[in-house]
């Protein structure tokens, strides 16, 4: 089972891909989280990416569909993926059908996570991540049980994201209606297209989503 989430910024691709993850076995596949890890170490495709993912805009789709393609290839991929944040452009998501066609890699479904614009500045202004395993949580939404150590591994360590502040915010919502919204008419001309409400409550979001994967 292979899918796609698609979806602006703060609409809860990265969380819901992960409990994708935990209950079918598939491999969350995050480009952000995968640029956020070069640039971390100041990689030659980090240093390239840094200043541009901090402005909110696009890194080019060269840089994008390489490094997916050597993702896609890894063994665990094969237990089926979830694409998160890719692909953001018509161009991407060209090159990853042909990438797909060559390698005979089914593409299941493409889900789109619908929420309001008003509710993203909230939701993405008050979200942060545990410093060691990634857990998310966020100020008004989801809190650590015991206030500042992470549910999951213990830790006290959290980190925001450097995109994740209001000025950078609005220019990463302008490039989700300028580049990446023109993919629901692409994929939904391939028939795969399906949305599901993502201002639902988590759980609801979930369960939805496990719906489409259980057919
Ligand atoms: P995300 O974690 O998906 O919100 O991505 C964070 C940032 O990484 C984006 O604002 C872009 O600058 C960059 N990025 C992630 N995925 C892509 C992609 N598929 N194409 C271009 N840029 C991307």
């Amino acid at each position: 089972m292979n899918l796609i989430l698609l979806g602006p910024p703060g609409a809860g691709k990265g969380t819901q891909a992960k409990l994708l993850e935990e209950a079918f076995g598939l491999v969350q596949i995050s480009t952000g989280d995968m640029l956020r890890a070069e640039v971390k170490a100041g990689s030659p495709i980090g240093l390239q990416a840094k200043a541009i993912m901090e402005r909110g805009d696009l890194v080019p789709d060269s840089v994008i569909t390489a490094m997916l393609a050597e993702r896609v290839s890894r063994p665990d991929a094969t237990r089926g993926f979830i694409l998160d944040g890719f692909p953001r452009t018509v161009p991407q998501a060209e090159a990853l059908d042909t990438m797909l066609a060559e390698k005979v890699i089914p593409l299941d479904h493409v889900i789109e996570l619908k929420v309001d614009d008003a509710a993203l500045v909230d939701r993405i202004s008050g979200r942060y991540t545990c410093a060691n395993c990634g857990e998310g949580y966020h100020d008004h939404f989801k809190r650590p049980a015991t206030p500042g150590t992470c549910d999951k591994c213990g830790h006290s360590e959290f980190t925001r994201r450097a995109d994740d502040r209001a000025e950078t915010v609005a220019a990463r919502l302008a490039a989700y209606h300028r580049q990446t919204a023109p993919l629901l008419p692409y994929y939904g001309a391939q028939g795969k297209l399906k949305a599901v409400d993502g201002m639902a409550d988590m759980k609801n979001v979930a369960a939805a989503l496990a719906a489409i994967v259980k057919g």
